[in-house]
């Protein structure tokens, strides 16, 4: 992984590391550049996607896993505190060959091909994820 801070300290770009994973490579940038609370956007591609969608009805993420080749078109998504560590939240929407996409929240067991991150830091404190008794969430 490369790291390009601002000389401010409020932002910083990554490039991440090939065969990583997206999710896990992202949290190791966040962690290195010390920013724990913010907003994080990611393009690039991966070699497999794995995407979460949140069942409201059972309140469980059901994981949809995709063994190709896929741009990452738009990756948008936070960084907050949860249980006392950095926790990235990343939606993305993905697209094949022929343009089609896919999209959803991003999930551990995506494998980068190429990635490149930029975060921003929030001026203030950090929001603190706790479970949400009404979604079943940790917002
Ligand atoms: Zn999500």
């Amino acid at each position: 992984m490369k790291l390009y801070a601002s000389t401010s300290g409020e932002a910083a770009f990554a490039r991440l590391a090939k065969g990583g994973d997206f999710l896990r490579e992202l949290t190791r940038a966040a962690n290195e550049i010390g920013i724990e609370a913010g907003t994080v956007q990611a393009i690039g591609a991966v070699s497999r996607l794995v995407l979460g969608f949140y069942d409201q009805d059972r309140r469980e993420y059901e994981q949809l896993t995709f063994h190709e080749h896929l741009e990452i078109a738009s990756g948008l998504g936070n960084l907050s505190l949860r249980d006392g560590e950095s926790f990235v939240h990343l939606h993305v929407v993905a697209s094949r060959a022929d343009g089609s996409t896919i999209g959803g929240h991003l999930m551990e067991g995506s494998t980068v091909f190429a990635a490149e991150a930029y975060f921003r830091s929030l001026d203030g404190p950090a929001p603190v994820r706790e479970l949400d008794e009404e979604t079943g969430l940790h917002l």
